[in-house]
């Protein structure tokens, strides 16, 4: 995404002439992009050569899935949707990992028909349901359990897992006792131990604490796991400031733990694949004069996009035609939607904006269209995918009559 005499532009394609092509708003997602971010990771991960698993919920758009499958990765899916979907986009079973705290029993049982690599049990009720349906269809299942390693993600504590006041994985007395459990039963082939401690982590020490927990325990438990799932929670900057994650440094802990250690190592990063490869295309409605600041009034709003509602995060938001001399202005940019939580970000020193301008709300790939919903009877936005010289549609802009 660059500006070329001052106006955007995303892989040659003029971001002004697509939002006047397709009206506003659109996700509009870069091929290149993920594609880059997916070879960074493989890159940075090298010498640990893991399975890399993409987490579905970050964006689940079949279409993006099919790239996930032509990039060669398998999948994490936390729902039996998840799942179906991933398997029509061709994803093969031995590649796809389900984690949940709440998996039915319909989920396991199609799971299990489907014969995924892995199924992360997160309790012990769970792992007795899976095992008596594993028994019922005299089949041999591959599980994996995950530990909660109480370790501090250092994120915004909505995005926070791994710590012991949440519901993810069981604490270290239980893992111990689920391994012996699992070791006896004659259904359950014990697999491995995963973690995921949260996500948009931008510092490589809490994932240095989480291999430190999770290597005491298996010298505890004794038991040669064939794979350790580390989750993903790779962060981003959105910021655009250059803070994000260290995968070097990361890589470099994981080589360590491998040497005591002789298992596959799995991830299942989401953000970090999608994050950065979208912007959210919007055009200012409305500008209204406010007490102190003056409100940008967007048609983008809280239900096409609710990470800053959801979780107060934090999104640029730039113009698609930069004017360089200008008078600045401290704005808040919301959406229509009545809720006063529908606001993406207040900005002093922004340039002057008048009404029909368009802007980009950025690296919104990730939680964004996922998390989308109908509220206020609104329409789900439009998702093109530039791929090369071309752009494809992921999913046309839902229609009021689709709403009925
Ligand atoms: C959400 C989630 C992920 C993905 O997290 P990112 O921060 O998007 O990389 C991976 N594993 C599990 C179990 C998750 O719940």
């Amino acid at each position: 995404m660059i500006y070329k005499r001052n106006k955007l532009t995303i892989d040659h394609f003029d971001v002004g002439s697509i939002a006047k092509k397709y009206k506003t708003p659109i996700y509009c997602y870069s091929l290149k992009k993920i594609k880059k971010n997916i070879q960074d990771l493989k890159i940075n991960f090298r010498n640990i050569n893991p399975l890399i698993c993409y987490a579905v919920k970050a964006n689940s758009n079949l279409g993006i899935l099919k790239e996930i499958r032509k990039n060669n990765l398998g999948a994490d899916v936390v729902s039996g949707g998840e799942l179906t979907k991933v398997l029509k986009a061709g994803i093969k079973p031995k590649k796809i990992v389900f984690s949940g705290v709440g998996k039915t029993s319909e989920e396991i049982e199609y799971a299990i028909k489907r014969n995924i690599l892995l199924i992360n049990a997160e309790s012990k009720s769970e792992i007795l349901e899976i095992e008596k349906i594993a028994k019922r269809k005299k089949k041999i299942v591959n599980v994996g359990i995950r530990l909660n390693p109480n370790t501090d993600a250092k994120t915004l504590s909505q995005i926070s897992t791994g710590k012991k006041e949440n519901k993810f994985g069981v604490n270290q007395k239980i893992f111990l006792h689920l391994v012996k459990t699992v070791k006896k039963s004659k259904n359950l082939n014990l697999k491995c131990l995963s973690v995921h401690i949260g996500s948009q982590i931008l510092s490589y020490k809490p994932y240095q604490s989480m291999l430190r927990v999770v290597n005491k325990i298996i010298k505890k438990s004794n038991y040669n796991f064939e794979y350790i799932d580390l989750g993903g929670g790779m962060g981003i900057d959105y910021d655009h400031n250059k803070s994000k994650l260290d995968l070097k440094k990361y890589s470099k802990n994981i080589e360590k733990f491998l040497k005591t250690n002789n298992c596959k190592i799995i991830f299942e990063p989401g953000r970090s694949i999608m994050g950065n490869s979208a912007v959210l295309i919007t055009k200012v409605i409305y500008i209204k004069e406010g007490f102190k600041k003056n409100f940008i009034i967007l048609d983008a709003a809280m239900n096409d996009l609710m990470r800053p509602a959801l979780y107060g995060a934090k999104h640029k938001i730039i113009p698609i035609k930069k004017i360089n001399r200008n008078s600045k202005k401290s704005y808040e940019f919301v959406g229509p939607v009545c809720e006063s939580t529908d606001t993406f970000a207040t900005v002093k020193n922004y340039q002057k904006l008048n009404e029909k301008d368009y802007l980009v709300i950025c690296d919104v790939g990730a939680y964004g269209m996922s998390l989308a919903s109908n509220y206020n009877v609104r329409p789900k936005p439009l998702e093109i995918l530039i791929k090369g010289s071309k752009i494809q549609i992921l999913s046309k802009r839902q229609k009021i009559s689709d709403l009925m």
